[in-house]
């Protein structure tokens, strides 16, 4: 096992190495945001799109951004750069730093700045090949739900229910609509058309999302961004869910009722193929001509 490197606050260490203080608001409030960021041959995916969200966050929750765009995009560089895996998923996350317990921010303190990457696992085949089976539940999330903050506690709920019940995601819904899943934005398919409910403070503003959306307009399938009734989800043609982690896959059981005809739709496998062929491959070694 080669050594894992992360960066925290402006220096790089082994994993092992790393350390917060106690009192860091992350730990005692869950006070921080994060992103996760997907990199194929070394090189991250949507960067510019992560970064953005990022900053979104950061000024969603009032907290002083320590580091420019460029200043990000080569943090996020270096801790690829150190580490092994050509495929990897990059953890950053930005805390409002260390002070006395007190619910009010704290004046004068830096932020935590923690970068860690480990491999990209690839998406088992099988699941693409098949699907997976998730369940319906109501979403009792705070009402924020845009930022990305590690205070992640109702999401970790919604997970737990769905692993218990045998689920891979939960498709979630708030008065009568589609929101999204506990780690993933959720899309439905009726009559040719992909319906993906619209951008809100009620779901995450999903990387993945933006891509799955993009591909289908280039590849022809008509898209309708608008409020998802809960009955037409469920009586959807196909169910998607999409995340930097899980590419795009096909929901194909809901409460254990088939979802179309129990398989991933024409659909899916159109758009499924799209993001294949969207994600940046190591480059094959440079021929020697004559040789
Ligand atoms: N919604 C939620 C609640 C999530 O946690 C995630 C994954 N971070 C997503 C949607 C998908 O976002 P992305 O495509 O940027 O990974």
């Amino acid at each position: 096992m080669t050594t894992q490197i992360v960066h925290l606050n402006g220096k790089f260490m082994p994993i092992e190495d790393a350390r917060v203080p106690v009192l860091d608001r992350g730990f005692i409030f869950g006070d921080g945001v994060y992103e996760v960021i997907p990199a194929y041959a070394r090189e991250p995916f949507a960067l510019d799109g992560h970064l953005e969200r990022l900053e979104a966050s950061m000024a969603g929750i009032g907290l002083s951004n320590p580091h420019t765009r460029a200043q990000w995009a080569k943090l996020v560089g270096e801790v690829i750069a150190k580490n092994e895996p050509q495929d990897q998923a990059v953890y950053l996350q930005v805390t409002r730093g260390v002070a006395p317990r007190d619910h009010a921010f704290p004046e004068g303190v830096a932020p935590t700045v923690f970068i860690m990457s480990g491999p990209l696992k690839p998406v088992p085949a099988e699941q693409v090949e098949n699907g997976v089976p998730a369940i319906a539940l109501a979403d009792n999330r705070w009402l924020r739900c845009n930022l990305k903050t590690t205070s992640l506690l109702a999401n970790v709920l919604l997970r737990q229910a769905a692993v218990e019940a045998g689920a891979a995601e939960c498709v979630l819904f708030r008065d009568g609509f589609l929101t999204e899943g506990s780690a993933s934005n959720i899309f439905a398919v009726r009559a040719g058309k992909v319906l993906a409910p619209p951008k809100s403070n009620l779901i995450l503003p999903g990387i993945t999302y933006d891509v799955v959306l993009e591909l289908a307009r280039e590849g022809g399938i008509p898209v309708e961004v608008r409020p998802v009734p809960e009955a037409e989800a469920r009586s959807a043609d196909e169910l998607w869910l999409s995340s930097s982690s899980k590419e795009v896959l096909a929901i194909t059981t809901l409460d254990g009722k088939a979802v179309g005809n129990g398989r991933p739709g024409p659909i899916f496998q159109k758009v499924h193929a799209l993001f294949q062929a969207r994600k940046p491959r190591a480059r094959a070694p440079a021929q020697v001509v004559g040789a």
